[in-house]
């Protein structure tokens, strides 16, 4: 990893981008709109990657009023560099924007700032196995103003990074510490959106995790306390052995993945049965000891899926052997993504 978080010559670039590991070197640039409240979006452009100037009495800095996304640019064989379903990111973008009393960013105006970065920094997007340039898209609440009230002035910037092959040896399954302490969200919270409190609070249940030698942290549901909800940053899908798949539903406390999305797709499309519905923790336990459930996978953009070998919490620890489906959905959005499959959905972009 170069010390450096933002190479500035080409030597220095080359050698990053030789080396990549995930959110520590920045590209060249950055996009940038701002939005006032008298004078709604504007001031767009590409600007020089660096630090921000920001008041110590900016809001976002105490009340976290602020939203973020997560996008990949992936390099094709002839060089051509896509994005995959960028819609449905602008789309909760603004989702959590609403939630968190933040002005909605016209979805061309996300495109628009995707394009333009990626543009300026194409060089920057890797073409290794795996690799791909990550897109961190985040506004938040910049004015100055002590007040517990939403901000006048909200800045939204788009930085990138590139990143390196989640696996570099195949799927390697990652064990989960089912936090029962902790949730990452309750009713009427903030679950569905993607802000930096929910984060926060599962900085501490992530610490858990590691002291139980566990790689994640999954967590309940907050009412009954039994049911599954996703990962810290990714979903959670279970395989049947009669070869239905299933995903909890979305209550308002779980984020919707994009990648969730387009599996449940793909799935169905391949005539497999797909249930969205309440799943507790004890049964799937139950499931897997007797074999009726087979796999469970994690999906998010990070990694696309990644296998559960082993599920562990207060009282139990259960191994999962199974991860046939995980691959086959591995072989088939990566191929899309990557441009060696047809993409019969038009989801690059
Ligand atoms: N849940 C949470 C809490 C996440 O942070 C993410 C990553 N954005 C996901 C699920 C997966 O979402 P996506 O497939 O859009 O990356």
């Amino acid at each position: 990893m170069s010390a450096n978080p933002h190479p500035a010559t080409e030597a220095e670039r080359a050698q990053a981008l030789t080396d990549l590991h995930f959110g520590r070197v920045f590209t060249d640039h950055m996009a940038h709109a701002r939005w006032t409240r008298a004078g709604g979006w504007g001031d767009y452009g590409v600007v020089p990657f660096g630090d921000l100037t920001l008041s110590p009495a900016a809001a976002v800095l105490h009340y976290a009023q602020e939203v973020f996304e997560g996008i990949k640019a992936y390099r094709h064989d002839d060089g051509s560099i896509w994005t995959f379903r960028p819609r449905y990111n602008a789309a909760r973008l603004n989702v959590s924007a609403r939630r968190m009393a933040i002005p909605e960013l016209p979805e061309e105006d996300f495109i628009a700032s995707l394009v333009d970065l990626v543009r300026a920094d194409a060089d920057w997007v890797p073409s290794g196995e795996g690799e791909s340039l990550y897109l961190r898209p985040f506004a938040f609440a910049s004015e100055a103003f002590l007040g517990v009230h939403s901000a006048s002035t909200i800045d939204y910037y788009v930085i990138a990074s590139p990143s390196g092959a989640y696996f570099t040896h195949g799927l390697q399954p990652i064990s989960i510490w089912v936090a029962q302490d902790y949730h990452r969200a309750g009713r009427g919270g903030t679950g569905f959106a993607k802000t930096g409190g929910n984060y926060a609070s599962s900085l501490l249940p992530q610490e858990e995790a590691d002291v139980r030698g566990c790689d994640q942290v999954c967590f309940l549901d907050d009412v009954t306390e039994k049911n599954l909800e996703e990962l810290g940053g990714m979903n959670v899908m279970v395989v049947d052995a009669d070869g239905t798949v299933r995903t909890p539903r979305l209550t308002g406390t779980i984020l919707e993945g994009n990648t969730r999305s387009a599996i449940i797709r793909l799935l169905q499309d391949s005539g497999r049965r797909v249930v969205e519905e309440t799943i507790p923790l004890e049964t799937l336990l139950e499931d897997i000891s007797s074999g009726k459930v087979r796999e469970v996978f994690a999906c998010g953009t990070a990694a696309v899926v990644v296998p559960l070998g082993r599920l562990k919490g207060e009282g139990f620890d259960v191994a999962i052997e199974g991860s046939e489906v995980t691959h086959e959905i591995y072989e088939r959005l990566t191929g899309i993504q990557y441009g060696r499959l047809e993409d019969p959905y038009n989801w690059m972009y």
